[in-house]
């Protein structure tokens, strides 16, 4: 197939590419480098470009053949979401509609879309199916599931064919090496522990400690990045397949909390890693955790890394190559 990879030089885009390559797609990735690096794109097509710039989308578009469109292009933080909300509906809701209105316009059938766990809020039960009600309590999950929602109707309309997949926790990187985490600022969890245990910083935060969990501290669902990538690839064998749009939640489906964490990363490197109790961040549910049976049953999806110290142990091997 023809992919165009909106958001290619990020950490999730960049790995995705990699296994598309792998399996001998021809792949293309746009991306405005506001956050991604140049040199995490392995594909030789690269376009610098911001997925609004709707001249420049139609120039892609009608000078290449493009069978389906994965979008990874976002931002993510969630504190930065809340004191500043417009730039979130800005690029993450519209952006994605400029884009959109784009492939409708030259025929591309098929979209699989980034989503988040944060377009559900505050869980009423745990682990989180599909059925479960969503309500963001933060606008970076409002700005995804507004996309989610724009989708529903463009199929509608259009006959756009999109699977949208819900990531709780993505973590971990490629497992041979060659691509990683590298946010700038780096707001999640894994890398900043990881960071203290190499010493680049002096301690973890933990942010909260009175949390209606097992010890106290927030709980998610880690999945290795490498196992998110494949869902991407079962989505896309679903709708060439002939399968109606769908959206899945994607997770272990066991939970860990702050603590955990902090000691799982303890045993994969053998250092000590200091932390420090913070006040809670706000927009932080106290547990996320998937159930992803759906995406089991239906896209005949498993994960290969069920066990949290071969996700970090691949995210260690990845912060002692620092500086990348
Ligand atoms: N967290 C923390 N200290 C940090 C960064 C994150 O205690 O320096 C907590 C955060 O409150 C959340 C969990 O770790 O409960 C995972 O946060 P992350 O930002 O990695 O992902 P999110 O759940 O926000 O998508």
């Amino acid at each position: 197939m023809n992919i165009l990879v909106v958001g290619g030089a990020g950490y999730i885009g960049s790995h995705m590419v990699k296994q598309l390559l792998k399996d001998g797609h021809h792949v293309m990735v746009m991306d405005n480098l506001s956050k991604g690096y140049r040199d995490a794109v392995l594909c030789k097509t690269f376009f610098e470009i911001d997925m609004a710039d709707q001249a420049a989308t139609t120039k892609i578009f009608s000078e290449n053949p493009i069978d389906a469109v994965f979008h990874f292009a976002s931002f993510i933080e969630v504190g930065e979401s809340i004191s500043n909300p417009e730039k979130y509906f800005k690029n993450n809701t519209e952006g994605t509609q400029a884009l959109l209105e784009v492939m409708i316009q030259f025929h591309v059938k098929y979209f699989i879309f980034s989503s988040t766990a944060a377009i559900f809020g505050s869980p009423n039960y745990s682990p989180i199916d599909e059925r479960h009600p969503k309500s963001p309590i933060n606008p970076y999950g409002h700005s995804k599931l507004l996309v989610e929602e724009m989708l529903e109707r463009f199929d509608s309309a259009h006959g756009l064919r999109f699977v949208s997949l819900r990531y709780f926790n993505a973590a971990g990187a490629d497992p041979e090496g060659e691509l990683g985490e590298r946010h700038n600022p780096e707001t999640h969890l894994i890398p900043l522990v990881l960071q203290a245990a190499s010493g680049r910083r002096d301690s973890i935060s933990i942010f909260g400690s009175d949390y209606d969990t097992l010890d106290g501290t927030c709980v998610r669902d880690y999945i290795h990045i490498n196992d998110l990538v494949e869902a991407h690839m079962k989505a896309i064998t679903y709708l060439r397949q002939g399968h109606p749009s769908a959206a899945f939640n994607l997770g272990n489906g066991k939970g860990f909390s702050v603590k955990q964490i902090i000691e799982a990363a303890e045993e994969v490197t053998g250092k000590k890693i200091p932390f420090i109790f913070d006040e809670r961040r706000i927009g932080d549910p106290s547990i996320l955790v998937a159930d992803a049976s759906l995406a089991n049953d239906v896209l005949g999806w498993t994960t290969e890394y069920q066990d949290v110290r071969d996700i970090i142990k691949h995210a260690w091997n990845w912060e002692k190559k620092y500086p990348w």
